[in-house]
């Protein structure tokens, strides 16, 4: 891996306008482009849209010569106002098991993680970012601990299906036997504080003429922003999980801080009233087992009673340590005990299996390596200069 300083950010230099990424916008978002930017008359915008969108999202094609069937004069046009470029793979590594993670730069400072884990889901799911860092600090999520940089764009979102599709050889998207069937937002942030640019990456990815994952195959992961929970549901039609994590507010107030402005009754109102919900849609919520802490069979018994009446699955996930935290995971034991509890009550528990262990693939903990990485650099390159 090779390790370079970025100065852009002192840079003096004037600030210019980069051109559009056509992948982030809509097919509303991309008629609309085209006829704003004189590519060509509004009466064909439809049609020209439909055909540069198949080249974008069904072929993958980054540059503009590649569309066939639009003329050379149009894919000029196309080219002086837009971009399809990708961004910038900054670190790529595969596990052991098959697990993929790609570190990847959309601009200066601006890096985000997105993970492949084969396996999971109907064939394979890549678990992307929401936004770079997180405003909400859980005390177990190695994310909380970094400062929200930003919300990412419907274009940095769909990128990182893009870049996993460029990498699996999946264009032109194939209809059956994918290796990348299922998306989760369950990589860094909280992605109902990015509700407009979450819903728009999914019109895009869904679209059936496209990248085409159904919605039944993408679940957005909430730590429990209750107001929005209805609109990701009219707006979206997506699965939901929601990172429970405790069956009681005390602990919960202290595991996700967020609990003291939403309290787990407002939650659970919100989650038993997401539509569409039923056996083929069901809610998913993600415990993570935490020793000594949430983990005894009487909080098993709890989030039983907790749940009763919501098609629900439980994915109890195994504390993944990071560098200063105090919690460790809990026994293997304790969680198969824990399962079975619930497994009894009549709930699909999976025990999320710990993957990419040797490429550290969890949530928060490649950005935060290549910090430190770069932290490391620019000190050495300032020892260097003094
Ligand atoms: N912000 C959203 C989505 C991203 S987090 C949310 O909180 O739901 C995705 C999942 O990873 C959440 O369930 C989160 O609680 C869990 N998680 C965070 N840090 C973890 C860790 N160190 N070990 C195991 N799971 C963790
Ligand atoms: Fe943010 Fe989710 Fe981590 Fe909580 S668990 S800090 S909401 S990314």
């Amino acid at each position: 891996m090779s390790i370079t300083l970025d100065l852009s950010r002192v840079s003096n230099a004037p600030a210019v306008k980069a051109p559009v990424n056509l992948s982030g916008l809509t097919r509303a978002g991309l008629r609309q482009a085209l006829i704003d930017a004189g590519v060509c008359p509004p009466e064909k915008a439809k049609m020209r849209a439909s055909q540069v969108w198949s080249w974008i999202h069904h072929y993958g094609v980054t540059d503009f010569a590649a569309m066939s069937n639009v003329a050379k004069d149009m894919q000029a046009r196309l080219a002086e106002h837009f971009t399809l470029t990708r961004p910038e793979i900054v670190e790529r590594q595969v596990s052991k098991d098959g697990t993929r993670k790609w570190l990847i730069r959309t601009a200066p400072g601006i890096e985000i993680e997105t993970v492949y884990i084969p396996d999971v889901g109907r064939a394979g799911a890549l678990c992307v970012s929401s936004q770079v860092g997180c405003t909400l600090n859980c005390t177990f999520c190695h994310t909380g601990t970094q400062k929200l940089v930003r919300n990412l764009t419907a274009a940095e979102i769909v990128a990182q299906v893009q870049v996993a599709r460029d990498d699996l050889e999946e264009w032109p998207s194939p209809k059956e036997d994918r290796r990348l069937s299922n998306i989760v937002f369950m990589g860094m942030g909280e992605p109902l504080y990015n509700l407009d640019n979450v819903s728009d990456a999914i019109d895009i990815i869904s679209d059936n003429e496209g990248i085409a994952i159904s919605r039944r195959r993408i679940t957005v992961s909430t730590s429990g922003v209750v107001p929005m929970i209805p609109e990701l549901g009219e707006r979206t039609g997506t699965m939901l999980a929601i990172s429970l994590h405790a069956t009681n507010d005390p602990l919960r107030d202290v595991l996700v801080p967020l609990n003291k402005k939403y309290p787990l009754d407002q939650l659970m109102a919100a989650i038993r009233a997401y539509p569409g919900l039923g056996n083929a849609k069901r809610v998913t919520f993600e415990y993570v087992m935490l020793k000594g802490v949430n983990d005894s069979p009487e909080e098993a018994r709890a989030l039983v009673k907790l749940i009763q009446g919501i098609p629900a699955k439980v994915n109890l996930i195994p504390f993944n340590p990071w560098p200063g935290t105090d919690y460790q995971c809990s026994d293997w034991k304790t969680i198969e005990a824990f399962a079975a509890i619930l497994n009894r009550a009549g709930y699909a528990s999976p025990i999320r299996t710990p993957r990419g262990r040797d490429i550290l693939a969890a949530c928060g903990q490649l950005k935060s390596e290549s910090e430190k990485l770069r932290a490391s650099a620019i000190r050495k390159a300032e020892q260097a200069a003094a």
